[in-house]
């Protein structure tokens, strides 16, 4: 058992929704208690869909369980079929009906419906949310998919693909494949299917005439990629384009694939990114020290623009994706730094807090984590809330995605001339340390590191290693650590600092100000000094600027 407060994804059962919920023609009959239908809200509520979520919930109460769930079950399928007269279906169960083991499949075949059945093995207890979007997309691909079709030659014709990869409550989905097709159409390539957002079964069986497919999410879409690359030879590719490097690869391998010319598209500039980030206002984000962390798709891709792309330091980077640590392993150690992977919000704040970044992309969790510490932050990631369903055009890929990123990345940080004035002149009314960037307006002063008054004879505060939990959210009692990477501790008691080294670390910009007390207090704690004086602090600048 875990307790816990915050969990990066649902239970699997609510990936098969997203599929469900972003296709026509298909229902899904979820075995499960009353009260799972709180699930409706995440599609009506957090992404505004206008209509319910095609699922039909057994709604067992206690009372049934002394009875005949299984027949409840299957007055639900039929009770559905005969209301939704869907073109297909798929069924399964919640965590909890999981226990009662009334075997949905089974139980639905006896039923004899003249639509494909689709039976789900979603384990509650081990896979999550993606993991079963990309479970129940796989499962509807191979059964609906049909038999491999010998498709024309290419010579006189468009070459055809699929995009496959968009669901519901998909962050940016919706504006990613407005951004991808308008790609794929100046190159030439038509598009045969985009499953499962706005596909239905019908759709899933024409999926074999396309001559390639194109993964948008590799953690819903790569297996039924694969699948299909086995069964109806179709290659596919999985770059995801998100940043401008990115998004020109994308294009280079889709024209290869299609046999077309990839110039057209990136001749002149098609992102402004490029150009923003090398003019000279952009200077002062050279190293900015940034934490990333988020589903395997965007924590990569991410990363990938703010380091190569931006110019910025990554000093963290981690998923909650297990599936694809090995992925984001890698991408980390090129930048020698190890990666989190784990789906434990306190190893992400434990990670944040040793990594001291000026910046954490991330997802809503880190929102709440970054806030608490005084951090800018922007989200980049699910899971989101309402506000990242937004009501204007917001990709984040191909070259106007990479636009709406470069405005994301830099918006939450103080602009340069601020940031210089700051240096300057601490102790101004209005641009004083603990002033948020006036751009955000009268947001939350910084953490108590940065907004400390630089007054020398003010009674000095406790050294700030170990924020305490807020007061509404108190830590949840950890039963069982599963870290993938146990992260480093902050010490219990780093040295006391003296008041002119405290006055003297106050002169430090603040958003440099977190590392060079971490480092100060390492180089005290490696040499077991009692205190840290002026001199400890220098000879710490000293050791580490080496
Ligand atoms: S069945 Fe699963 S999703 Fe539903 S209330 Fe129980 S734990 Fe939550």
């Amino acid at each position: 058992m875990q307790l816990t407060v915050w969990t990066y994804e649902g239970p699997p059962h609510i990936g098969a929704m997203r599929i469900a919920t972003a296709m026509e023609g298909l229902h899904y009959v979820l075995h499960a208690p009353q009260g799972d239908t709180y699930a409706d809200l995440l599609f009506t509520m957090i992404e505004r869909r206008a209509k319910r979520p095609p699922v039909t919930y057994t709604t067992f109460q206690a009372r049934d369980l002394g009875g005949d769930t299984a027949a409840i079950f299957k007055d639900a399928v039929a009770a559905a079929y005969a209301r939704f007269q869907p073109q297909a279906m798929i069924v399964g169960a919640s965590c909890t009906a999981e226990l009662i083991q009334d075997d949905p499949g089974g139980l639905a075949k006896a039923l004899n419906l003249p639509i494909p059945v689709i039976p789900l093995e979603l384990p509650a207890y081990q896979k999550k949310e993606n993991w079963g979007a990309s479970e129940t997309f796989y499962r509807l691909v191979r059964t609906l998919a049909g038999a491999p079709v010998t498709r024309a030659p290419r010579d006189g014709r468009r070459p055809v693909c699929n995009v496959l990869g968009p669901t519901a409550l998909g962050f940016r989905h919706r504006d990613d494949l407005i951004e991808v097709t308008k790609l794929l159409e100046t190159l030439g390539v038509a598009v045969n299917v985009v499953a499962p957002l706005g596909a239905s079964p019908a759709d899933l069986g024409r999926l074999g005439e396309a001559d390639f497919n194109i993964v948008l999410y590799p953690e819903i879409a790569r297996a039924a990629a694969q699948y299909l690359e086995k069964a109806h030879g179709q290659p596919f590719i999985d770059i995801v384009p998100i940043g401008v490097g990115a998004t020109t690869r994308f294009v280079e391998a889709v024209a290869a694939l299609a046999g077309l010319d990839p110039a057209p598209i990136l001749a002149g500039a098609p992102s402004r990114l490029p150009w923003y980030s090398r003019s000279v206002d952009s200077t002062y984000l050279t190293d900015k020290r940034v934490f990333v962390f988020g589903d395997a798709t965007h924590a990569l891709g991410i990363a990938r623009v703010a380091a190569r792309e931006l110019g910025f330091k990554l000093v963290g980077l981690g998923t909650y994706s297990r599936e694809f640590a090995r992925e984001v392993r890698a991408e980390a150690a090129l930048h020698g730094i190890e990666a989190t992977i784990s789906d434990d919000y306190l190893d992400v704040e434990a990670a944040i807090q040793a990594a001291q970044p000026e910046l954490v992309l991330g997802t809503q969790m880190e929102r709440h984590v970054a806030k608490r510490l005084g951090i800018p932050c922007a989200v980049i990631s699910a899971p989101v809330h309402v506000q990242d369903f937004p009501a204007r055009h917001s990709p984040q890929m191909g070259f106007e995605g990479a636009n709406v990123l470069f405005d994301t990345l830099v918006h939450p940080l103080m602009m340069g001339l601020e940031e210089h004035l700051l240096g300057m002149f601490r102790e101004d009314s209005e641009f004083h340390n603990g002033a948020a960037p006036s751009h955000l307006g009268h947001g939350p002063a910084r953490s108590a590191e940065a907004s400390a008054p630089a007054q020398a004879t003010a009674p000095l505060p406790e050294p700030l290693t170990e924020p305490a939990p807020p007061a509404t959210a108190p830590a949840p009692i950890r039963v069982e650590a599963e870290a993938i990477h146990a992260m480093p501790q902050p010490a219990a008691h780093p040295a006391p600092w003296a008041p002119d080294a405290e006055k003297e670390l106050r002169k430090i910009p603040f958003f440099v100000r977190g590392k060079a007390r971490a480092n100060t207090e390492r180089f005290a704690r490696e040499r077991q000094l009692p205190l840290i004086t002026l001199e400890t602090l220098y000879d710490a600048k000293a050791h580490f600027g080496r």
